[in-house]
Order: structure tokens, then C-alpha cells, then sequence
């Protein structure tokens, strides 16, 4: 079995590589896994330095909206895992053609050489930002899109983009739309590892607007899983919600990260709120409960822990990063 994996160097897709090329998962194991990643401020070769010496991995340093690549990598390949994406909410707000042209244009560009080369199964990682905000209750996979940041419309016409090659064309399509993830390797502009990183160097941390913004966090082994579900037994033209069940205000998760690092409120700057913020995000997650036995694993307070120890242990790969990281993120 062949797979390609688009977006393999960044936060969620070099974890899901390290699983799928360490046996987390069950068989059938890849004979060979491509990794296509343009490498971007966000992605990093070193994040699958862990899997680099197995012999299955091929990494290669490409765009996904370079068509003739994409045909070359598409080809005789069973299952494609489209992670690459432009990601973070506050760059896209400052400029959104990268947004465009990576989450739209780039989408359109693999899922039209998935077609022609007759892949077996494409999954489009999608994100429960789509859907836009929600006082109360939980969004349904067939609840209306509404997306309010330029990323979240970006990654909404990427992910009926993903639809409609389905519809008009059958191809084997399922989409996830996850939570807010959170664990190692994220680069430090989002809002867990700016926060840690930032207590862990004794700075302050801003937080936006009131902090009272809702998220669903979940750890990103468990979306990793929940994609590796959908991979092996979702439905063919299906879109399956992944989440968490943990939802926090920015002040509640702020308080938490304070005391996992042993700092104080008084490190708490509060900042003019984003543009656009969404209030609240929560995700129905019944039918991929129900369908295919979804269950996340890892319990909140255990996976902020390993993930502040893993930041406090790893200072040399975030400390550079850091330097190019946006100035506020959530
Ligand atoms: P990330 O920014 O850490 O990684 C994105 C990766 O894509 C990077 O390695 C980057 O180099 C690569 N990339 C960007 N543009 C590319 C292009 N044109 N061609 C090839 N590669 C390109 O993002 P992430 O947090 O790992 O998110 C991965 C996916 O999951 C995204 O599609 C995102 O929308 C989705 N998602 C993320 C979250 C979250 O909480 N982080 C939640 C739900 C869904």
C-alpha cells in the first residue's frame, strides 16, 4: 500500500507519519509513504527525524499547486492524507492570498491529480472552523458553513472543493473537521505553545479580548487516530467531526498552563481581541462515535502535562522557530 501524506513536516501531519511508520495503527502497514511538503515557516524536515532512517519514508520538498509534481506523486498511490494547508488564523487576517492559493488552489490541484491517477481514498483534513461559531449546542456534519476568518473560508471552499470531487466525479472522498489541537511540535504561534514557551521563559502571554472564547481541545494523537478511522473505514463521500468533549475559555486553558508551569495571573496581558473572533467552537461527535468506535484517549490533564514537559525538554527546536512566529496567536 502506498501513501501519500501532504503537510508530513508540520505540527499534526509529521505526527500522524511517526505513528503510521512506527505501527500505531493497525495493518495493513505502507510499503512506501510519501511525504510532499513545501516546507514553509511552519513545517520542518527535523519534525520526522524520529522515522527518518525507515526505509518506506520518501520526503519530498514540493507545492502542493505544482500540478505536473502532484500527477508524478499521485501516481499508483492507494491512500492520500491532505494535510498542507496555510494554518494559522492571525497570518491570514494580515494576508490571506497564501491562504488561497495553498488551501483552495493547492486542494483543487491534488484532488483533480488524485482523479486522474485512480487513488483509492482521499482524505481531506478539514477543521471544525468551517463551521464558524456557536453559542450553544454542538455543530452536526450537516450544519450550514459559515466561516468568519479568512482561513476558515479558505479551508471551507477547500473542503467542498473535496465535496463536489465526490459528488461530480466519485472520488473516494472523506473529510474530517477537527477541534483545537493541541501536543508537540506545534509551532509556537498558536496558542498552547506560545503560551508555554513564553511562561517558560519568564515573558507574558496575551490573551485576547475577555478570554471568555470557547475551544474544544483535543490532544493531536487522538485526531491522528480519528483520521486513521476515517482512512481505513469511513464512507466514501461522508465528512466525520473529531473532537475532544474538552471545552475551555481562553481563560479557563490560560489558568491551566499558569499552573502547569508555576506561574502566576500576573504574567496575563490582555490584548485587543482578534478581529473577527469566534466566540465558540464545539463539534457534535456522534457519528464517528457511532460509526466508526471513536474514542478519544488521552485524558486533558495528562496531555497538557507531557505536552508543557515536552516543551520544557525540547528548547532547540522551539527557541528558533519562536523567532519567526507571528507576534500573538490563539
Ligand atoms: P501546520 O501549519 O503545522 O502544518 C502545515 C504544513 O503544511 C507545514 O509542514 C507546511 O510546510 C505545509 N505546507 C503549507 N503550504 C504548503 C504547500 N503549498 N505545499 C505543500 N506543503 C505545504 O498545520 P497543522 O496545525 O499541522 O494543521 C494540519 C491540517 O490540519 C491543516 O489542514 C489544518 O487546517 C488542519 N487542522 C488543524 C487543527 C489545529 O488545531 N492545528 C485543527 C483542525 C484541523
Amino acid at each position: 500500500m502506498r501513501v501519500l501524506v501532504t503537510g508530513g513536516a508540520g505540527f499534526i501531519g509529521s505526527h500522524y507519519v511517526r505513528q503510521v511508520l512506527s505501527g500505531a495503527y493497525p495493518p495493513p502497514e505502507p510499503t512506501e509513504l510519501i511525504v510532499l511538503d513545501k516546507l514553509t515557516y511552519a513545517g520542518c524536515e527535523e519534525n520526522l527525524t524520529p522515522v527518518a532512517d525507515d526505509p518506506r519514508l520518501r520526503f519530498v520538498r514540493g507545492d502542493i499547486t505544482d500540478a505536473g509534481l502532484v500527477a508524478e506523486l499521485t501516481s499508483g498511490v492507494d491512500l492520500v492524507v491532505h494535510f498542507a494547508a496555510e494554518s494559522h488564523v492571525d497570518r491570514s487576517i494580515t494576508g490571506a492570498a497564501d491562504f488561497v492559493t495553498t488551501n483552495v488552489v493547492g486542494t483543487q490541484t491534488l484532488l483533480q491529480a488524485a482523479l486522474q491517477a485512480g487513488v483509492g481514498r482521499f482524505v481531506h483534513v478539514s477543521t471544525d472552523e468551517v463551521y464558524g461559531t456557536i453559542d450553544e449546542g454542538s455543530w452536526t456534519e450537516d450544519h450550514v458553513l459559515e466561516p468568519n476568518s479568512p482561513y476558515s473560508a479558505s479551508k471551507a471552499s477547500s473542503d467542498l472543493l473535496a465535496r463536489a470531487y465526490h459528488r461530480t466525479h466519485g472520488l473516494p472522498v472523506c473529510i474530517t473537521r477537527c477541534s483545537n489541537n493541541y501536543g508537540p511540535y506545534q509551532f509556537p504561534e498558536k496558542m498552547v505553545p506560545l503560551f508555554v514557551t513564553n511562561l517558560l521563559d519568564g515573558r507574558p502571554v496575551p490573551l485576547y479580548g475577555d478570554g471568555l472564547h470557547v475551544r474544544d481541545w483535543l490532544h493531536v494523537d487522538d485526531h491522528c487516530r480519528g483520521i486513521q478511522l476515517v482512512a481505513e473505514r469511513g464512507r466514501p463521500g461522508e465528512i466525520y467531526n473529531i473532537g475532544g468533549g474538552t471545552e475551555l475559555t481562553n481563560r479557563e486553558l490560560t489558568g491551566r498552563l499558569l499552573a502547569a508551569v508555576g506561574a502566576d495571573w500576573d504574567m496575563v496581558r490582555p490584548v485587543t481581541d482578534r478581529s473577527g473572533h469566534d466566540r465558540r467552537y464545539s463539534v457534535d461527535t456522534g457519528k464517528i462515535r457511532a460509526e466508526l468506535g471513536y474514542r478519544p484517549r488521552v485524558a486533558f490533564a495528562d496531555g497538557l502535562a507531557d505536552t508543557v514537559r515536552w516543551y520544557a525538554d525540547n528548547r532547540a527546536w522551539w527557541e528558533p522557530r519562536k523567532r519567526r512566529a507571528a507576534p500573538v496567536g490563539a
